[in-house]
């Protein structure tokens, strides 16, 4: 074609490439290390079989519910890219030599081998152009999941039809098609100078369609079209690669490394070391500037694609509160870009906003600064900033404290996440600054510390209570079993919850008609301190933490089971104390049930008529992928009908609303997330809800209430099962209370 033009745009194009790389990559390099990446053989095997699975293999494109067109697009788009890698080296080649080919003309459609990657080469545009067209549909329906229904993902849009996915979707669709035009005009030319015929090709069937149309065009004709086919794929490459860094489409090169750096315990929080040194010193606890991410989260920055699958399953999202997670992505994003002059310009820029900021920054704490963000109704005060300057305080100057204190901690945001991005280790990290250092947090949660600190439970009930749930039950204490097999760790909520207390009496009797051996701490057990790690006081938690393991240790604990009926407890004591010397083998009780009817040490003999629909708890499904034995426990009892909530049930469940510490805090904003939730449950048709956890016992009842509805039973599990069980005779609750 033109080796001048295709130097000059090679040249141009890879060195503005390098210097936005050079760019993208020092702002990742001013985070923190992430302690929990480490380069042994084991993490790179585990971190590399999920770039295989998640980022080549696309799993969460084509595993999820819910997302089906817009998961075939982006598989077709990202097939159609790596086969196309190939032919954009050839072109850029032909840009020197003509008749340019790989593996010496093996390539070349003279060549089976050649006619075989031909087809596949058009056949992948094509699949490309369908993508495109998939996705303007998306965008122009602006809808959420493939049911569209906005009640069912909110009523606030989480994507719209801006300028930038436009112009990207233009360039790829166009890209493909200029493919097709370069074959057409090549082959009508090479027609012409040797007179043959044109025929339409098996391996060229979209190009040499094209050259047939173009038959009968005089040379000046056909050489324009493949000349303006040539280079506007072959330049067009280029420019493409040259966007990326200033999109979302960066994610196109950030997302392998993104997924590589993966948190591999998502579902226990990093431990911060020093506590009380780090106070002294002034130092961050938490996240406070855009400088407190680590490497990975600045990552995770880089590689959202804006799909919206986060926001869209949100509880806090959809029931109208300010937080949306994608937006929280997307505001740390954009001040993090915005920051950049800041943090690598003169060193007394550092710190100065108004002097940091980039030129087209719109003015600070503007509402309508992201036009995208604020489609939705406004929230207080404006939810999300963008303020330049690297050292501002993210809350309240990036972000309103509303959208942190929304979370419930719930994980369906990770969970759907296509490319690994975290949100609660950043949420949970802007709490702990907020708790520790600034003393600024909602003032429901300082009742639920004073409790735990006071009384070892967020109830603030006296700890010499703890074991009175027991009584006319013949339970022993590990005081005076200590060779017991079993630890039953009651946990706060069916110690000193009326409700909770009747499931613990279910889950003792169920025990001692099966023989197990086992004992509880009574006094000696205290709160785990989850509901203070996750609101952020991860100064009680470790003081929790370090009593709990102190006392489990000394009973020897680790060579016995841990059984746990609540699964916050669960997921402390099994994925968050061995960062205490903890090591336990900790089993929810459904687990446990489901083992004892397995092994026939219990055995359902009495029918129990009802239609069941199961709620599946975020700490025990998402958290601890526990959501088999719980159904196969209900499925079990004869009479028991199991019906599942459309779309929101296992993975895709919907939070009740209690997790990160919010059954400790008023919920403002929207509507109530267990009212969402019980709507959900109460579309199944049934007349019994069973959940696994006493929080959303709780949860739910209230939501059952609220809708007037309390001809629906809400049970636990245990106590379902305890209805179709023949028990060892124990006095009813009241007449033990005597
Ligand atoms: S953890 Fe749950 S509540 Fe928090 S942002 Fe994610 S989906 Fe929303
Ligand atoms: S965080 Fe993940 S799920 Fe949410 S918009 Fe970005 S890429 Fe999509």
């Amino acid at each position: 074609m033109s080796a001048i033009a295709m130097t000059l745009v090679l040249l141009s194009t890879l060195a503005f490439f390098s210097w936005s790389m050079f760019r993208r990559t020092r702002q990742v390099a001013i985070g923190k290390s992430d302690p929990r990446f480490e380069w042994t053989p084991e993490q790179i095997f585990d971190r590399s079989k999920k770039v295989l699975l998640v980022a080549l293999g696309q799993e969460k494109m084509w595993k999820k519910k819910g997302y089906l067109a817009a998961g075939f697009a982006h598989i077709v788009i990202f097939g159609a890219f790596n086969v196309l890698l190939l032919n954009s080296i050839l072109l850029w080649g032909r840009g020197y030599d003509y008749d340019w080919n790989f593996f010496f003309g093996l390539l070349s459609t003279e060549h089976l081998l050649g006619q075989l990657y031909s087809f596949a080469k058009e056949m992948a545009a094509a699949g490309a152009m369908t993508g495109a067209l998939i996705f303007w549909y998306i965008r122009l329906s602006k809808k959420g999941r493939d049911s569209g229904d906005p009640k069912e993902v909110g009523d606030r849009p989480r994507m719209t039809l801006g300028l930038e996915p436009n112009v990207i979707l233009g360039i790829i669709f166009t890209m493909m098609f200029a493919d097709f035009l370069y074959v057409g005009g090549h082959v009508a030319l090479q027609a012409q100078a040797t007179g043959q015929e044109i025929h339409w090709a098996w391996y060229e069937p979209f190009g040499s369609a094209l050259a047939m149309a173009f038959s009968g065009m005089g040379e000046g004709t056909l050489r324009a079209l493949e000349h303006a086919g040539f280079w506007w794929h072959a330049a067009w490459v280029l420019l493409f690669l040259n966007i990326l860094p200033y999109t979302k489409h960066f994610h196109i090169l950030s997302v392998m490394p993104n997924v590589f750096a993966y948190d591999r315990q998502p579902n226990a929080l990093p431990k911060v070391e020093d506590i009380e040194g780090k106070l002294e010193r002034d130092e961050s606890l938490g996240i406070k500037t855009i400088r407190d991410l680590t490497h990975t989260q600045i990552l995770d920055l880089y590689t959202c694609t804006e799909c919206g699958r986060c926001s869209d399953n949100c509880p806090a999202f959809i029931t109208d509160k300010v937080l949306s997670p994608k937006h929280f992505t997307l505001a740390l994003r954009d001040h993090l870009y915005a920051s950049e002059y800041a943090m690598f310009g003169k060193s007394d820029d550092v710190g100065r906003p108004q002097d940091a900021r980039r030129p087209d920054a719109p003015a600070l704490a503007e509402e309508d600064a992201r036009e995208e963000i604020h489609t939705f109704p406004k929230p207080p005060a404006g939810a999300y900033f963008l303020q330049a300057a690297a050292d501002v305080e993210l809350l309240p100057n990036v972000l309103h404290p509303d959208v942190i204190w929304s979370c419930t901690s719930c994980r369906a945001c990770e969970e759907q996440c296509p490319v690994m991005i975290s949100y609660v280790d950043k949420i949970v990290g802007m709490r702990r600054e907020e708790v520790l250092v600034k003393g600024e947090f909602p003032h429901d949660l300082q009742r639920a510390f004073n409790g735990i600190e006071r009384n070892k439970n967020p109830w603030n009930v006296s700890n010499l209570d703890r074991a009175d749930w027991t009584k006319g039950l013949d339970v022993p204490l590990m005081s005076e079993n200590p060779g017991a097999e079993v630890l039953y760790w009651v946990g706060c909520a069916a110690s000193f919850d009326d409700r909770a207390k009747k499931v613990a009496r279910s889950v003792v009797q169920l025990l001692q008609t099966a023989g197990v051996d086992f004992a509880i701490l009574g006094t000696e057990e205290t709160c785990t301190g989850d509901p203070a790690r996750r609101g952020g006081n991860e100064f009680l938690f470790q003081t929790m933490a370090e009593g709990n393991v102190e006392t489990l240790n000394g009973y020897d604990v680790q060579k016995k089971t841990v059984l746990t009926a609540c699964p916050h407890c669960f997921n402390t004591l099994k994925n968050e104390y061995p960062d205490f010397g903890g090591h336990y083998d900790v089993v929810h009780h459904t687990d446990f049930l489901q083992g004892l009817l397995v092994a026939g040490k219990l055995r359902p003999t009495k029918p129990v008529k009802a239609k069941v629909a199961f709620h599946d708890s975020c700490y025990l499904g998402r958290y601890n992928q526990v959501y088999e034995s719980p159904r196969q426990v209900l499925e079990s009892i004869e009479g028991v009908e199991l019906v599942e909530v459309e779309y929101w049930n296992k993975q895709q469940g919907l939070c009740c609303g209690a997790g990160g510490a919010q059954y400790f805090m008023e919920e403002t904003g929207g509507t109530r997330v267990n009212k969402k939730r019980t709507l959900q449950l109460l579309k199944t048709g049934a007349d019994t809800v069973a959940s696994g956890c006493p929080f959303c016992m709780t949860m739910l009842s209230d939501g059952l209430k609220g809708e007037e509805r309390e001809d629906v039973r809400q049970l636990d599990v245990a106590e379902i099962l305890a209805e179709a069980v023949v028990l060892r005779a124990a006095k009813p609750m009241a007449d033990a209370a005597e």
